[in-house]
């Protein structure tokens, strides 16, 4: 596993450069280690070496995963980042500790029912899809507003902020504008003090632009390859 303490260890050093030159407290940005495709053991692994937030995309591979790592450490945070089946919820609600992916008013009303079932408050994330590509899930800037402002009203779920995925591209510059429209997003629907609604997290940035996303205002980022290798 040197590989994945050696990729770590370059992930964090630009966590706190960047952080630096933003004039922000590196301790700020969680690094979620997005392990799908990866075996429970290495996660296990990953885990012991100092990351606590992994991160799925896949409702069944997590709940395969899930049993494994919690036998060795239970305090794990769990984060689900792929695309929510409305069907699905039952089976990672009781799992999971944020849900970076709600696109839609069924999914909140399930996700709702869900948690007050098992008297939880289930943190979330609102997905957006900033550049409208047909091929990605997430509400449109224009639909955000009104979509939180249903959600605020549902007892059992508590916003937490925005995610977005930056469409993709080999040059990183080319996200910042993304970023930086989901970072004034938060900021106008922070404005708008919803009951329930905290503008705490932006969860963007992935293995190929999490620079970027950090300077742009990122409190998450999202790492599959640049810890783990290609897929
Ligand atoms: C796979 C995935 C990531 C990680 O992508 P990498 O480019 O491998 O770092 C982040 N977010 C989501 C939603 C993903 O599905």
């Amino acid at each position: 596993m040197d590989f994945i303490k050696k990729n770590i260890d370059d992930i964090k050093e630009q966590i706190k450069k960047t952080s630096k030159k933003i004039g922000e407290d590196a301790n700020k940005v969680t690094l979620v280690a997005i392990t799908k495709t990866i075996p429970y053991k290495i996660m296990i692994e990953t885990n012991k070496l100092g990351i606590n937030d992994l991160g799925e995309n896949k409702v069944q591979e997590l709940c395969k995963k899930h049993p494994e790592v919690e036998k060795e450490n239970s305090k794990v945070k769990w984060h689900f980042v792929g695309h929510l089946q409305t069907n699905k919820v039952k089976n990672i609600i009781d799992k999971v500790d944020l849900i970076h992916s709600v696109d839609s008013y069924k999914l909140a009303l399930e996700i709702d029912k869900r948690a007050k079932q098992i008297n939880k408050i289930m943190d979330i994330l609102v997905q957006v899809n900033l550049a409208k590509e047909e091929s990605k899930f997430g509400i449109s800037i224009e639909e955000c507003d009104d979509l939180i402002n249903l959600i605020s009203k549902l007892q059992n779920i508590k916003v937490t902020g925005l995610m977005t995925i930056a469409p993709y591209s080999n040059n990183p510059e080319d996200s910042r504008k993304y970023f930086r429209k989901l970072k004034k997003l938060s900021i106008d629907i922070e404005a708008k003090n919803y009951d329930n609604v905290y503008m705490n997290n932006l969860s963007m940035g992935m293995s190929g632009d999490f620079v970027v996303a950090i300077e742009e205002g990122a409190n998450i980022i999202r790492i599959g390859t640049a810890l783990f290798g290609k897929r």
